[in-house]
């Protein structure tokens, strides 16, 4: 399947850069909308639909790795490349753990980028996106985790969305406030956050999700 004009939310704060890329974006055929900040970014990539982000890794407002573990928190399922002038190996390993698909450094040449969104608009073509849990699998558009030796199991909307979360860095521990504040949004107390992990738990067992003591919770058995 072929995507006649590819809806693309560019996420850049560096003024010619961004000229630049929404140019040769366009003229590539995507239908370009650009974000000058992270916080806009947010707003437009969850309330607009997206075939691709191309996302700075250094932002004003909120920065481009937390944008990319909120979207997938909240279950926005387009791939998503990320350009950083930080190139190093454990930059790019943050980066695709953070749930991004590709990672390419500055400077780079515009060919490489243009090729590299194609690929990523033909692996994603049709696809929904799945997370991959301890025993299972998570779909994220049905809401359900594909387990290999059991029955499957039926996610609510929370769930669903704290297990992407954890999922979207899954060797880091996030602390009770930053899953309040990504999951439930700021409004209710952070027990509501041990609430869920135990709705989790009791659906997908005990290893889905361990208590780091003192500083939150991690995916995965302890
Ligand atoms: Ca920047």
């Amino acid at each position: 399947m072929t995507v006649a004009s590819p809806r693309l939310l560019l996420v850049e704060d560096d003024r010619a850069l961004a000229e630049l890329l929404s140019r040769v974006l366009t003229e590539e055929g995507h239908a370009v909308t650009l974000a000058e900040d992270g916080q806009r970014a947010l707003h437009l990539a969850l309330t607009g639909h997206w075939d691709l982000l191309v996302v700075d890794r250094g932002l004003p407002a909120l920065e481009g790795l937390d944008l990319i573990g909120r979207l997938r928190g909240r279950g926005v399922a387009a791939p998503i490349l990320v350009l950083s002038a930080r190139g190093t190996t454990q930059d790019r390993v943050d980066g695709l753990d953070a749930g991004a698909e590709d990672y390419l450094t500055k400077p780079f040449e515009v060919a490489e980028l243009l090729a590299r969104l194609r690929a990523l608009l033909r692996r994603h073509a049709g696809g929904s996106r799945t997370v991959r849990l301890p025993g299972g699998e998570l779909d994220v558009a049905a809401r359900r985790v594909h387990r290999s030796t059991e029955d499957d199991v039926d996610l609510s909307d929370r769930e669903c969305r704290l297990l992407g979360v954890l999922a979207s860095r899954p060797r880091q521990v996030f602390t009770r406030r930053e899953l309040l504040v990504q999951v439930f949004g700021d409004a209710e107390s952070e027990s509501i956050v041990d609430t869920y992990v135990h709705y989790c738990r009791r659906k997908l067992g005990r290893q889905v999700i361990s208590t780091v003591r003192g500083l939150g919770y991690r995916l995965g058995p302890t």
